[in-house]
């Protein structure tokens, strides 16, 4: 049995007290970690005060981005180390909404997951056809490629540590789902893509999550598919009541 992970991305939304407010609104309520991994994944500002907020708690706190060097000069950008340093245990790599307006790049990703376990980071790895790619019938495709690239050199013992975010571009924030089956369907082919180059009980480890608008409504049938093992979630993530009632249905 796979533990999930109800992750809520929050994206570039709230101010420092808003999300100050959420944690401390949310972490008495959440299931225990060893029921469900809870994860509010924030703006670089306020990771800090966040994982103080959170200390003790169910609740971890990820990132949203990160670059892939320890330190050096790369103006504007925030390293793992760092992340490590200030307590964040998850961080979010190669999004839809970095790769299409950030230039990142299946190789950029791949660095970046590399990074993240030389520090001990658990990377959450977004992969998912855009619209035109699904039309043109070349999702699974487009997905597969992704995700060999995104854990290209991995060892086994990484593998079984990735969760990947399966997140279909044209239902991300749109109020379209997949439906559960069609979601399970991609989320069972990407464990298969990952059995082709790892070992079986890596790949059986891995975790799978869904996004691309899960809400209270939809997460319970989502998350009984055999192979979702959990959801990335924007917009239902941001209010403190929705959020509780999709981390309590991933129990
Ligand atoms: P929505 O849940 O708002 O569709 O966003 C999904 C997403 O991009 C999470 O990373």
């Amino acid at each position: 049995m796979r533990k999930k992970v109800i992750a809520g991305n929050w994206k570039m939304n709230k101010l420092l007290n808003e999300a100050e407010d959420f944690v401390t609104d949310v972490k008495g309520d959440v299931p225990s970690f060893d029921q469900v991994e809870t994860v509010v994944v924030a703006p670089f500002t306020h990771l800090h005060p966040l994982v103080q907020k959170a200390a003790g708690s169910d609740v971890k706190i990820g990132a949203q981005n990160m670059y892939h060097e320890d330190s050096g000069a790369f103006t504007g950008e925030v390293s793992p180390e760092m992340l490590k340093d200030i307590g964040v245990d998850y961080v979010v790599l190669g999004h839809s909404e970095r790769r299409e307006l950030f230039a990142e790049t299946d190789e950029s990703v791949n660095k970046k997951v590399h990074a993240s376990f030389k520090h001990n980071l658990t990377p959450i790895v977004c992969v998912g056809e855009s619209d035109e790619q699904r039309e043109a019938d070349q999702a699974s495709e487009v997905v597969e490629a992704q995700v060999k690239k995104a854990l290209e050199g991995l060892t086994n013992e990484q593998v079984q540590d990735v969760i990947i975010a399966y997140e279909p571009i044209w239902a991300i924030g749109t109020g379209k789902t997949a439906t559960a089956e069609d979601a399970n369907a991609m989320c069972a082919h990407i464990r298969n893509v990952v059995k082709s180059y790892a070992n079986e009980e890596a790949a059986n480890r891995l975790r799978v999550q869904y996004g691309g608008s899960v809400k209270p409504a939809n997460v319970e049938e989502l998350l009984g598919q055999s192979d979702i093992d959990g959801a990335l979630v924007g917009g239902a993530s941001l209010k403190a009541d929705s959020f509780l009632q999709l981390v309590e249905a991933g129990k």
